[in-house]
């Protein structure tokens, strides 16, 4: 029985999206792996095409499709086995704080570029001293009469020499209580003051590029505050549901993909004595863990998508599922690389990069030690 009800719309956007993947990006992503980097057309021809921001709404120049398309979207995109033309992101972690919390004013500046892809997003908390801990940011945001100036620096943040606009986070330093300083603020490429440092050289995520950004005396005007001022805890705490969620629609995906080319060559390959490595019972057991892990965990994400789509508070079962699923596809690449045997670890096989890519997930979008605490934390531990 499936959980999630797709329609036949559902399925023709999957198949389109999924012939975009063929044409536009697989055939490039070696090129971007080596560039470390996407070209900003990338972008614009996949908003071109329909398929950034799927869920916006009409009047800007969207859709106005339902959740279960933002979950093809990533699930499609986890399929091209990279992560560089990083959509889900963009769609459907930074837009949607423009779409929720943004002025009529911002929305009709910033979404019909967001959806159309010649707006490229970035969301910057991160800072060289504050990851997890984000009351430990040091980066501020002081007003001067109809402008805000801001000073301090961002690492780690994705699409960051690409974007043409940054959410960025930062405190006011007049304001004590660290939780009431937060406000975030709409940065615009070009502006002076904002600059970009070094693009990071990651072990894995080779073609996103992932940035330092910094701010000197950036100015920028009073229209540019995202939301209330002071509220920039609690627009982050709104968001963290789907954010955490479409990071284990990614893992999840990514797994499933990852086991699907090890029972492919296991089933191709053969041992000294002839026999496929299927026949072997150890392969077989390993393979059938690994696939039985992948199903419990669909079902658990497709639960909780329907939840999610409902509008219900998931947000533990969220972080739950964010830290099982990129701990399953962290270590189920890490038995299939075994299965692999050497061929695993040349760059002709696909699974050395899945490996790479997927070591990262437990650690961005709340380190996985952290969703445990929040997890117990809920359940009054
Ligand atoms: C590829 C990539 C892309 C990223 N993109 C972005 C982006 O676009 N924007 C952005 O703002 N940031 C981004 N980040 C940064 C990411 O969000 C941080 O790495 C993450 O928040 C964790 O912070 P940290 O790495 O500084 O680890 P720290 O917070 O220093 O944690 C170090 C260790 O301590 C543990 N720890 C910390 N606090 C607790 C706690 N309370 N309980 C238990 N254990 C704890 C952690 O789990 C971890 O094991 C990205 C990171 C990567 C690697």
């Amino acid at each position: 029985m499936e959980i999630l009800k797709y329609t036949d719309e559902h399925h023709e956007f999957r198949k389109r999206l999924r012939t975009f993947m063929e044409t536009e990006v697989i055939p490039n992503i070696d090129q971007w792996e080596t560039d470390h980097i996407v070209p900003k057309e990338a972008w614009r021809k996949m908003g071109r095409a329909g398929f950034l921001c799927t869920w916006a709404s009409k009047e800007y120049g969207g859709q106005g499709l339902d959740f279960l398309y933002s979950v093809i979207s990533t699930e499609e995109m986890a399929k091209t086995n990279h992560t560089g033309l990083a959509a889900m992101l963009h769609s459907d972690i930074i837009v949607p704080y423009i779409n929720s919390f943004g002025s009529e004013a911002q929305k009709k500046k910033y979404l019909p570029g967001c959806i159309s892809g010649d707006i490229i997003t970035a969301v910057a908390m991160t800072e060289p001293d504050a990851g997890s801990d984000l009351a430990g940011m040091r980066s501020t945001a002081e007003m001067d009469g109809d402008e805000i100036i801001i000073n301090g620096a961002k690492t780690f943040i994705s699409n960051g020499i690409n974007a043409d606009l940054a959410i960025v986070a930062a405190k006011n330093p007049l304001e004590e209580n660290p939780y009431q300083a937060l406000s975030l603020y709409l940065v615009e490429d070009g502006t002076p003051g904002f600059t970009r440092g070094r693009h990071l050289d990651k072990m894995g995520f080779h073609s996103q590029d992932t940035a330092e950004l910094f701010f000197s005396n950036c100015r920028i005007p009073k229209e540019n505050i995202l939301g209330q001022p002071g509220m920039g805890f609690i627009m982050l705490m709104q968001k963290l549901q789907q954010e955490r969620l479409m990071c284990a629609i990614g893992a999840q995906a990514a797994a499933e993909l990852m086991l699907k080319w090890t029972i492919d060559y296991c089933k191709t390959h053969h041992d000294a004595a002839g026999k496929p490595f299927s026949k072997s019972q150890a392969t077989q057991f390993a393979l059938v863990e690994m696939m039985t892990e992948i199903k419990v965990g669909r079902a658990f994400i497709d639960k909780l998508i329907c939840e999610h789509a409902a509008g219900e508070n998931v947000v533990v079962e969220t972080s739950m599922a964010k830290y099982w699923t990129t701990d399953l596809a962290k270590n189920l690449a890490r038995r299939c690389l075994d299965l692999f045997g050497d061929f695993g670890l040349t760059e002709d096989c696909p699974l050395a990069r899945g490996f790479r890519d997927v070591r990262v997930m437990s650690i961005f979008a709340g380190t996985n030690e952290v969703m445990k605490g929040i997890a117990a934390k809920f359940m009054g531990l």
